[in-house]
Order: structure tokens, then C-alpha cells, then sequence
């Protein structure tokens, strides 16, 4: 069974429709990168996944409860890391684990056991009896990540993890997150491309709303050098020609000059060899790449490029 199925999920603010029928799973062991531009619908999305926010339409099952219906188990199976975190900066580490231990309702005895484990899962051993206000930004979203992971759950969604970091905190929030992928389904919304790439198994883009774009990180990644070869030739010939070269399973043309190939030869040596021994006037021959950012850019700034155009 899926750790969250959300079908047909729809939020309205007035008139506007923020989120527009979206449906998908989170399944164990993935790590979804939930991806989108400002104001696409991303942190509504997870603040109904969450239970903070009701859907006006849909249903959200985790592990087998409802969310609606059944909302105090659906919940205590959710870590959740706002886009703001919710941290009390007066309080020390600790008082602050524990207190989100309690809302929690993790048993009394427990406590200081749960406590520890989250905060070695975070690397804030030493931290414990810091204040939070005194934490650096980067310390202060690991206690964010610790309050979202205190009472073991099956899911953890993390909104906008590394806003506001330095690289060098970005880097180990990132590694963090992987380590938590190996015991949690997680969400991980961002509108980072590389954060998806370094950390996500899988990628959704959400656009205006609605759910635009759906892979497995690998699949998409195999697309990055799975034969696919932009060339370029100052006397070019005919298409024909080109599908006679060895190991060429499939030519289109870009423009007159430059087409995309794809050849079973991994690295191209065949179309090289060809170009030089025909005189075709080899000017350029690279790795077509179908990236994350391509895709994005293709499904989110679509409408905006095309209103440019016409304007
Ligand atoms: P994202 O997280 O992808 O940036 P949001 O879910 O925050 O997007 O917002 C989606 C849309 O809903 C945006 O157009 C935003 O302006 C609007 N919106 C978000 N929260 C509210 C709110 N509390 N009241 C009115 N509109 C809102």
C-alpha cells in the first residue's frame, strides 16, 4: 500500500483555484521531489497533505486512514517541516524536543529516548543545550528537520528545507535528508533543480496548479546520455544518408544544418567517423541532455515565452 495516496485534491483561496485536481502516491523508500515555481501551489499542496489545510475536494489516505476522517492517526504517521519552522528561539534544543515530543503524545518514558535519537539522526548531539535563537540558520533547520522526525514517522515532508542556507549548510541538510530517505517516504518540495537531482528518486513539477510532469529520476536520467546526440554539419546530407551510418536507429532534423540522432554507439564515434570520411563538415557534435531544467523551464515559462511572443 502507498504511504500517502491523495486523489483529485482541489483549493480554493476566494476564487482562485490554488491547487487543481492533483493526484499521485508516495510509495516507501522514495524520495519525491515536489517541484514548482513561486506560487504554483507547492506549500498549499503539503499543507493539506499535512492536515494543517482542508482540500474543498478529494481525499488524502496515509498508511490506510483517511486524513478527513480519521485524522489523529492519518497525522501521528506525518513529520512535517514547514516553510517557516516552527521554533520557539527562547527555548533550548532540548526543552523544544521535548515539548514537540509531547504534542506528539509520545509516552512520558519515552521521551528522552526519542529526543536523543532525533537529535543524533540531525547531528545535534552537541546541541542541546543551546538556545535556538543562537543556532546558526543552518543548526536551526536541523531542529526543524528533529522536530519533524521525533516520533518516528512512516512520512516526512519537508517544505523549502534549504532556503535561506549557505552552501556549505545546504550540502549537509541535502545528505541529511538522504539518510533520512533510507527509513522515511519523503516529500521534498522545492523549486531547486539541482536539490531534486542530488537528492529525489523521483520529480513531479506542479504548474498554476496543477500536476504537469511525472518521472523517475533515473528514467530521466538515463534520457541525459541514452544515445541521443545533437550534430551539426556545414554540408549536411540528406536524412537518408544519415540513417545509413552504423548503429543510427533515429534521425530528425533541427534545421538545415543540425539534427538530433540517436545511435546505439555509446559515444558517437560512428557519427565522428562518418562526418570526417564524407567531408559533411563536422562543426559541432554533443550529448543531447534532457534535463530536469529543460523540462521545467519547457512546462513552467511555456505560457509566459508564448505571451512574450505575442506581445
Ligand atoms: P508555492 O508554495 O508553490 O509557492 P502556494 O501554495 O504558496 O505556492 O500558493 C499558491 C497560490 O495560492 C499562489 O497564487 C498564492 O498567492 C495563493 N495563496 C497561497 N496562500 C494563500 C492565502 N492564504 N490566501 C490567498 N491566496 C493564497
Amino acid at each position: 500500500m502507498p504511504l500517502i495516496t491523495a486523489n483529485n485534491l482541489v483549493r480554493y483561496y476566494g476564487d482562485h483555484r490554488a491547487v487543481d485536481d492533483i493526484s499521485f502516491t508516495l510509495k516507501t523508500g522514495d524520495i519525491l521531489g515536489f517541484l514548482g515555481p513561486n506560487g504554483a501551489g507547492k506549500s498549499t499542496t503539503m499543507k493539506m497533505l499535512s492536515g494543517n489545510l482542508a482540500p474543498n475536494e478529494g481525499e488524502i489516505n496515509i498508511n490506510g486512514f483517511d486524513l478527513l476522517d480519521d485524522p489523529k492517526r492519518a497525522k501521528a504517521l506525518i513529520g512535517y517541516l514547514p516553510e517557516q519552522p516552527p521554533l520557539y528561539k527562547e527555548m533550548t534544543v532540548d526543552e523544544y524536543l521535548a515539548y514537540c515530543a509531547k504534542l506528539h503524545r509520545i509516552d512520558k518514558n519515552r521521551i528522552i529516548e526519542a529526543l536523543e535519537l532525533a537529535k543524533t539522526r540531525c547531528g545535534l548531539e552537541e546541541s542541546g543545550d543551546r538556545l535556538i535563537g543562537n543556532l546558526s540558520k543552518g543548526y536551526q533547520q536541523r531542529v526543524g528537520i528533529a522536530q519533524a522526525i521525533i516520533h518516528s514517522p512512516e512520512i516526512i515532508i519537508l517544505d523549502e528545507p534549504t532556503v535561506g542556507l549557505d552552501p556549505n549548510q545546504i550540502r549537509e541538510i541535502r545528505e541529511l535528508i538522504i539518510e533520512l530517505g533510507k527509513h522515511h517516504g519523503i516529500i521534498l518540495c522545492t523549486h531547486i533543480l539541482p536539490e531534486v537531482e542530488a537528492v529525489c528518486n523521483r520529480v513531479q513539477i506542479i504548474n498554476k496548479g496543477k500536476l504537469v510532469y511525472e518521472a523517475d529520476m533515473d528514467d530521466l536520467l538515463d534520457k541525459h546520455s541514452n544515445g541521443f546526440y545533437e550534430i551539426t554539419l556545414l554540408r549536411p546530407p540528406s536524412i537518408n544518408q544519415l540513417y545509413e551510418i552504423a548503429d543510427i536507429n533515429n534521425v530528425e532534423s533541427i534545421n538545415d544544418n543540425t539534427f538530433l540522432v540517436h545511435t546505439s554507439n555509446v559515444n558517437a564515434e560512428n557519427i565522428a567517423n562518418a562526418a570526417v570520411t564524407n567531408n559533411w563538415g563536422l562543426v559541432k557534435l554533443i550529448p543531447h541532455e534532457h534535463t530536469l531544467e529543460q523540462i521545467f523551464i519547457d512546462l513552467t515559462l511555456g505560457d509566459d515565452k508564448n505571451k512574450e511572443a505575442k506581445s
